[in-house]
């Protein structure tokens, strides 16, 4: 039964990590991180963009538990598992999903993908640091209730919005 509580540490913090990403997305980078996320909301040019320094940082977090979890903490290890596991999903979904950063493109039809990938086009809507929504990657909300709440934004790219839903079709 010894598998038992790294399993519940590293489910727990996968889950903890989308909450932290979902904050950290909301009140960082579309914050006083705004410098290096910013990059993320214009047009890439080249493989790379400033915005995956927050990958990077993420990255560094996930090594530091892996180290302590050698030579301090054991459970720290298991930390460390979580937040690696979120990270790929983070990349899967945002960056491959979504941002088609993969040599293949596929744009989901139905289900949970299609709604995760619509409501993060949908957070690419509006211009800018203000008045964004959907900010989770890995969970998102139902998408008729963010364009609902583009609506009252008036500063909203209406086009992009009737594309995505278009897309989904
Ligand atoms: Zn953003
Ligand atoms: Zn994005």
């Amino acid at each position: 039964m010894d598998w038992i509580l790294p399993v519940v540490i590293i489910v727990g913090t996968v889950s903890t990590m989308e909450y932290v990403a979902w904050a950290a997305h909301k009140y960082i980078m579309h914050g006083w991180g705004w410098g290096w996320h910013k990059s993320h909301h214009e047009e890439r040019h080249g493989k790379f963009e400033l915005n995956d320094m927050y990958a990077v940082v993420f990255a560094f977090i996930a090594i530091g538990l892996f180290v302590v979890g050698q030579w301090a903490w054991r459970p720290a290890t298991w930390f460390g598992i979580g937040v690696t596991l979120y990270g790929i999903l983070y990349f899967i979904a945002h960056d491959g999903l979504v941002h088609k950063r993969w040599p293949f493109h596929y744009i989901p039809r139905k289900g949970y993908a299609k709604r995760l990938y619509q409501a993060h086009r949908l957070h690419h809507a509006v211009e800018g640091k203000d008045g964004c929504v959907s900010f989770g990657f890995v969970y998102a909300p139902p998408v008729k209730e963010l364009v609902k709440q583009l609506d009252e934004n008036k500063r909203t790219d209406r086009d992009l919005v009737r594309e995505v839903q278009e897309e989904g079709r």
